[in-house]
């Protein structure tokens, strides 16, 4: 197309016109950037320069102080969790209580049965291990000789006067004279044994003991003992067999039993219990009922009697320990 070359020269246009008014928008909205303006160039005047730099300073500390907060609450947050994690051992979360702590040094059982010095009464349970004993109308001998033996072993551990111990554990069959070992072994002062008696008619019951014999060694002490026994038995109303329920027992040459009163006071030199020969100190094997009697296993058999038996046995050897086992 051609130009006009007649008339009036064009005025030159202002450049900077539009930037100016850009100016006037900053310094009204100093913390906004200016609108881009496409094909816009940068101010180029000395004001326009500083206000460019107050604006892109203020930018600068705007977006550092972001970052900051942001930094800061990046930390707050990482320290939170540590403090949980690491405080939750001490403070434990979901209301756990801390564990208990334990004692540098319990005392031990046996510590504590050491320390124990009473007089030493060995309980001998009769049977167990394996050996059942004579079969009862409702029971075997070897249960309530067991429950009876539980029953008075409880008694002895509660009076600090005693250190009771049972003959054997009952894990396996042990014979008399083992069990008689233990009792030396363990340094038994006075022994126990108790069992259930039986025969071939339910009407036969009462109770009988025996002591170590005329002649033997601790017969005096055994005696004694046993006539305890047999006198809370017939406190108890229990039928005492024999004269007044003590008697001597032997086994000849043909091992069959031979039974004297307590009042025949002979010497005999066949020998008595196993257990009373070779326990080492006073001793008494009870028979405590008929097993093979209703009426007796309801006197002294079942749960109720043994526990009954158990506390003869222990007033018993209380009343005896005051007499021979207070040390002299
Ligand atoms: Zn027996």
């Amino acid at each position: 197309m051609e130009q006009r070359t007649g008339g009036r020269p064009q005025r030159r246009r202002n450049v900077y016109h539009g930037t100016q008014a850009q100016r006037q928008d900053v310094r009204r909205v100093r913390t906004a950037p200016p609108p881009p303006q496409p094909g816009a160039s940068r101010p180029r005047s000395g004001r326009a320069d500083a206000s460019y730099r107050r604006y892109a300073t203020q930018k600068r500390r705007h977006r550092a102080l972001r970052q900051l907060m942001f930094l800061v609450s990046g930390l707050l947050v990482v320290g939170a969790c540590v403090l949980v994690v690491t405080q939750s051992k001490f403070f434990p979360i979901h209301g756990e209580e801390p564990e208990p702590v334990q004692p540098a040094a319990a005392m031990t059982d046996v510590t504590a049965e050491e320390a124990k010095s009473g007089f030493i009464v060995a309980v001998d349970p009769g049977h167990g291990g394996g050996d059942i004993g004579a079969e009862g109308v409702y029971f075997d001998e070897w249960e309530m000789t067991w429950k009876t033996a539980g029953y008075l072993m409880d008694l002895l551990e509660a009076d600090d006067r005693f250190s009771p111990f049972l003959t054997t554990d009952g894990n396996e069959y042990e014979k008399a004279s083992q069990r008689a070992a233990n009792a030396v072994e363990g340094g038994a002062q006075l022994l126990i044994s108790i069992h259930g008696n039986s025969g071939d008619d339910p009407s036969y019951t009462g109770f009988e003991c025996y002591p170590v014999p005329p002649g033997r060694t601790y017969n005096a002490e055994s005696l004694a003992f046993a006539q305890l026994i047999a006198d809370g038995f017939g406190a108890a109303n229990e039928n005492l067999r024999g004269q007044n329920g003590v008697r001597y027992i032997y086994y000849d040459a043909n091992n069959e039993k031979k039974i004297y009163e307590v009042s025949d006071t002979s010497v005999h030199t066949d020998p008595t219990f196993t257990l009373l020969e070779e326990c080492g100190c006073p001793a008494v094997l009870a028979e405590q009922c008929f097993i093979t009697s209703p009426q007796d296993v309801e006197a002294f058999g079942d749960d109720d009697g043994c526990h009954a038996a158990a506390q003869i046995y222990y007033d018993a050897i209380c009343s005896w320990y005051e007499t021979y086992g207070q040390p002299s």
